[in-house]
């Protein structure tokens, strides 16, 4: 079932037809200087030959052609296409359609390098395959996940949502491809590891996954924010721009060119914004090359340090994209000193290390290492064929309209069999006061109280029976007034989170070292429900909350969670509940609203 993947940049226009299954390329189309009298294609493996300078002209007539090139049997069955920046509006892959280029246009000031050539060659490609699916595929949406903390920026509340400026994030296909890769290449569930990936190609990108999830990243509202690139500053202190607008008068137009396409490598080198040639002169003695390579890695240091800090800890790290996956010296460097981190490069490892679309993994760390490094080959185009197939074959059933019922659920907590005891007494057993909607769980007569650093809550539920592991999930609003920071987790996931102390009968207290999370909004389905739905256990999807439908509030990155003992139900906590208006009690443990939820996308690519 081949894909036909388009990536339209501002010069150049990238186009493949892609085997979902394998990644493989059934045919090629590179064309370059688009804008220019010299733009060429060039398809396959063939030399360039002149082309019109226009995108749409040039696909119009490279399009066909390129169909040619395919063996006799391949047909296209949908097309995906690289869009750069969706906004907040566009989380997920998303089916195109006349409204959705017009939703888009409306971005485009987000993106200005890059989103008019996206919808161009959306126009163009529509128009030339009227028959099949086109699916967007964003740059931004892996990044949907981000939490609040970490996407906002210190400015006025105001004039920041005005202008709807906040960290998007981009590279997303590449950062969660190369994720998945790492969970395979390591035999582990992507969603118990913690993983840094390092992008670094013409543009540069970190991003911190944690879980399977996107939970920070290096750019932020545009492009251009974090990581020195090819000709992009990256981070830059906003006074320097503003000394620069005082005392030279630049406007914003030579301030856009001076950050984007006059800094980074190139700006540093004064050679160029080719990692190659900089490396070469480097080891020539050219001091601007060698300055450039120890600004471009420190910076890529300091991030990964920043990220594993932020997830409490790192499983993976792991080199991508053009420099990433080529760049021996680079990834020494950048490695240099994460020892104290558990990260032990091994240097022939890295100096050997080589990959491609047969080994795309290659490790580079010493057998001991704790945190393991990785060389993994990206590949953009792959998984946007592989998201555009998957939204494709789904096309048919993009909303369910099956009716979910909506529950809120209050601050509770689980508990082992040995901290009942130390709580309760030796040999207590919980009591159950009555049971809950979930079949075998129940809300127990027992209540404890959390004492926090900041302050105390009494009076706090445990529900039964007895777990493996102790959890106590807070809102976060509980958590400002604990005065804890709790990750959002799935149930069961307590790892690196942080400890409290409980108080049970008679003073007896025990102190957790780890356990308070806050619950990730979730729903419970058996397997039949997931059947219908058409989603698996660890999907994450939208649902779409209305109070008897007079107000409905779109739920985004609700996660899945299929077993046969479970009932069809959404559970919000109490902070989403008042967020949404929704009815509930002050003494609920899990308390039914008169909401209900339809089920309407999935995003199935982890
Ligand atoms: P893009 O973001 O344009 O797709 P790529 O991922 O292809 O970028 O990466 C381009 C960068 O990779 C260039 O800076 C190039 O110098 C660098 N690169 C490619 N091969 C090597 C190599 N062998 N050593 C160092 N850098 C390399």
């Amino acid at each position: 079932m081949p894909v036909l993947v388009i990536n339209c940049g501002s010069t150049s226009i990238k186009a493949a037809v892609v085997d979902p299954e394998t990644g493989r390329r059934l045919a090629e189309l590179k064309v370059e200087r688009i804008g220019s009298p010299e733009a060429t294609a060039a398809f396959n493996d063939k030399a360039p030959t002149p082309c019109s300078s226009s995108c749409e002209e040039a696909l119009s007539a490279c399009l066909p052609e390129l169909l040619r090139e395919l063996p006799d049997d391949a047909r296209i069955t949908s097309v995906g296409h690289r869009v750069v920046h969706g906004g907040s509006h566009f989380r997920s892959p998303t089916l195109v359609d006349d409204k959705f280029v017009a939703v888009l246009e409306e971005k485009t000031d987000l993106a200005p390098l890059h989103n008019p050539a996206n919808v161009s060659g959306i126009r163009a490609t529509t128009e030339l395959l009227q028959d099949v699916p086109h699916v967007a595929v964003f740059d931004t949406a892996f990044h949907a996940t981000i939490p609040r903390r970490a996407r906002t920026y210190s400015l006025p509340q105001e004039i920041a949502n005005r202008h709807a400026i906040r960290r998007y994030g981009f590279h997303g296909t590449s950062h969660q491809f190369v994720a998945k890769r790492v969970a395979e290449f390591l035999q582990q569930d992507l969603r118990t590891l913690r993983v840094i990936t390092c992008h670094l190609g013409g543009g540069c990108s970190v991003c911190a996954v944690e879980y399977g999830r996107s939970v920070e990243t290096s750019m932020g509202m545009t492009p251009l924010e974090g990581l020195v690139m090819g000709t992009r500053s990256g981070d830059i202190d906003p006074g320097a721009l503003l000394h620069l607008m005082r005392a030279e008068g630049m406007d914003v137009n030579e301030l856009d060119i001076l950050l984007n396409r006059k800094s980074g490598l190139a700006g540093l080198s004064r050679l160029g914004n080719d990692m190659r040639d900089i490396e070469k002169q480097a080891e020539e003695g050219n001091e601007d090359c060698q300055l450039a390579i120890q600004v471009f890695c420190h910076r890529v240091r300091k991030y990964i340090g920043a990220y594993a800090a932020v997830m409490g800890g790192v499983d993976a790290i792991v080199f991508t994209a053009g420099i990433g996956q080529n760049s021996a010296v680079v990834r020494h460097r950048v490695a240099q000193r994460l020892e104290f981190l558990g990260a032990r490069l091994d240097e022939d490892r890295n100096r050997a290390a080589s990959v491609n679309r047969d080994n795309p993994v290659a490790e580079i760390s010493m057998p001991h290492s704790r945190v393991r490094l990785l060389v993994v080959r990206t590949d953009e185009s792959w998984s946007i064929a592989l998201q555009a197939n998957d939204l494709s074959q789904r096309s048919g059933a993009e909303a369910t309209t099956r009716i979910i019922p909506v529950a809120i659920s209050a601050r509770h907590i689980h508990l082992t069999q040995d901290t009942v005891e130390a709580l309760f007494g030796e040999g207590h057993e919980l009591t159950p006061l009555k049971p809950l909607s979930q079949p075998g769980q129940f809300a127990a007569t027992e209540l404890v109280t959390l004492v926090g650093p900041k302050r105390r809550i009494e009076r706090v539920r445990v529900l039964g029976p007895v777990r493996a592991k102790n959890q106590v999930e807070i809102s976060r609003t509980d958590e400002f007034y604990l005065g804890v920071d709790a990750p959002i987790r799935a149930s069961g996931d307590v790892a690196n989170s942080p400890g409290i102390t409980l108080i049970g009968t008679e003073s007896r207290q025990v102190t957790l070292e780890q356990g308070v999370i806050c619950a990730w909004r979730h729903i419970h389905m058996t397997p039949d429900d997931a059947a219908q739905f058409d989603v698996e256990d660890g999907d994450v999807v939208d649902i779409e909350v209305g109070t008897n439908r007079v107000r409905s509030l779109s739920f985004g990155d609700v996660l899945v969670r299929v077993k046969a003992s479970y009932k069809l139900e959404m559970h919000i906590d109490t902070d989403e509940g008042n967020a949404a208006e929704l009815n509930m009690s002050d003494v609920g443990e899990l308390e039914r609203t008169d909401a209900e939820g339809t089920l309407r996308k999935a995003n199935r690519f982890r």
